[in-house]
């Protein structure tokens, strides 16, 4: 193991791991609340170089989006706002000498760019967020995609277009799963791909691919073991998603157990088989493996941090988990019943907010207060053509309405992360300069 890295001369050191929609609001929050004035010194550390929010990963899978447009450098948000940035991957924890061990940073072209390192912490904050969950399903790790990365977004794009022009070059007739996309899981990604992939590949084709007819040739199949898509959300919520998706024909199969992934499909439990050029699995959430008995801190059977209404770690005042992460009772859940704080944006803001102000009261002696979960509902969109989804008590909105409340979820992203006069012009600017063409590129 390396020497720590140097951080002598600080008063606090607040180390973040995860610059993500929790990690990185963090960062910035107490960057320009106590960074700036010298009071802590806050690193942020995160294996990748920049930070796309997530929630938008399908819109640049379908090449809706331009990432230059959305995309956060660390170091650049990390100087504008006084913290500290450094690249790699938690890889382990040593509590009694409080540091958090970093893999080595190694780039795409094998060059190791920064060895193993370790830093001091005086407090941690764990925000590495979620990945899907595979359930050991045989065939996954070879043949399907996740979207789960800018990178994997990008991966999925190319293989899309590289599909439509193939198609579209061939003399002979389409074979069976050509065209044919699978998305595994009827959550809020699986939906929102379903639909926006809709959308972008008639653009793509549109584009002077006129061997292809989109409605014939394109099949969209959204796959959920659930009776129902969104099973997490009310079910007016679901039933409204699925006639919309249905207009679209999406062949949205429920109840539907995949058993296994196959090179050029999906085999389901009842047997049937559904051919597919490319698949997406975006079903089941997990916490990574790294937080399974990090250090003897207590985590669930996801791998998830469970943390005390503080969002500090059951076993250590000085370790904080917030976001996807984090095992965060919610009493008021299931009428009552109680459950646990959802995998969700909203989440993530909220608790970055709360842990900034948590931090400046560790720092005055002042007791910590709780987290309490405020559930403004969760909303889905289906691209262009709606968005649904449901307010707190149940109630279903559709249409403009729920668009607008969809996007001011990001726009709060935005807002924390650039401050208000940043965002509001660069609003106005991208509201003067919308382009009337189709935004969709053949990469
Ligand atoms: C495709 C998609 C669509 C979604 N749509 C919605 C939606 O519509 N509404 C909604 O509320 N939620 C949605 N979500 C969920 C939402 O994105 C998450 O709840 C939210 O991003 C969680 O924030 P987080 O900070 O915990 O994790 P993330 O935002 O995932 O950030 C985690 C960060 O940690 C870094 N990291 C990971 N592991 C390590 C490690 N070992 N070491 C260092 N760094 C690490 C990652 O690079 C990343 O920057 C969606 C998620 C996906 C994938």
């Amino acid at each position: 193991m390396s020497t720590p890295e140097a951080s002598s001369g600080t008063p606090h050191r607040v180390v973040i791991i995860g610059g993500g929609a929790a990690g990185l609001e963090l960062a910035t929050t107490l960057g320009n609340k106590l960074g700036k004035r010298g009071r802590v010194q806050v690193t942020l550390i995160d294996k990748a170089r920049s930070h796309v929010w997530k929630p938008k990963l399908h819109e640049i899978a379908a090449g809706s989006m331009d990432i230059g447009v959305h995309e956060v450098s660390y170091s650049a948000q990390a100087h504008w706002h006084h913290f500290r940035y450094r690249i790699g991957e938690l890889i382990g924890l040593d509590r009694q000498r409080r540091q958090v061990h970093i893999a080595p940073f190694v780039d795409s072209d094998g060059i190791q760019v920064t060895p193993q390192r370790s830093f001091e912490y005086d407090t941690l904050v764990i925000a590495i967020g979620s990945q899907s969950n595979d359930f050991g399903t045989p065939g996954v790790a070879d043949h399907a995609m996740r979207l789960e990365t800018t990178a994997d977004a990008q991966r999925f794009n190319r293989r899309l277009v590289n599909s439509c022009i193939r198609a579209n070059a061939q003399s002979g007739p389409l074979e069976p799963h050509q065209l044919r996309v699978a998305i595994i899981g009827a959550g809020a990604t699986g939906v929102e791909l379903s639909a926006e992939l809709h959308r972008t590949t008639r653009e793509v084709i549109s584009f002077g691919l006129d061997h292809i007819d989109p409605d014939k040739d394109l099949q969209i199949h959204l796959i959920e073991a659930a009776d129902r898509v969104l099973p997490g959300l009310p079910p007016g919520t679901s039933a409204a998603t699925q006639s919309l998706l249905e207009e679209l024909r999406v062949q949205v199969h429920t109840k539907a157990k995949v058993e296994a992934v196959l090179p050029k499909g999906v085999r389901l439990a009842d047997g049937r088989e559904i051919p597919a050029e490319l698949v997406v699995w975006a079903a089941g959430v997990k916490a990574a493996d790294v937080l399974k008995d990090l250090a003897g801190l207590e985590s669930n059977r996801i791998n998830q941090l469970v943390v005390r209404p503080t969002l500090q770690t059951t076993r250590d005042d000085d370790i904080f988990a917030i976001g996807d992460c984090a095992a965060c009772a919610w009493p008021e859940a299931n009428g009552g019943k109680g459950g646990f704080v959802p995998p969700r944006a909203q989440a993530a803001h909220q608790q970055a907010s709360l842990v900034a102000a948590q931090i400046k009261r560790r720092l005055a002696g002042k007791p910590l207060r709780d987290y309490r979960y405020r559930d403004f509902g969760s909303l889905v969109s289906l691209s262009d053509y709606s968005t649904v989804g449901n307010m707190a008590g149940n109630m279903v909105i559709q249409g403009w309405f729920a668009r607008m409340m969809y996007l001011s979820l990001y726009k709060m992203h935005e807002l924390a992360l650039h401050g208000f006069w940043k965002v509001s012009l660069e609003t106005f600017a991208r509201m003067l300069t919308r382009r009337t063409e189709p935004h969709v590129k053949l990469h």
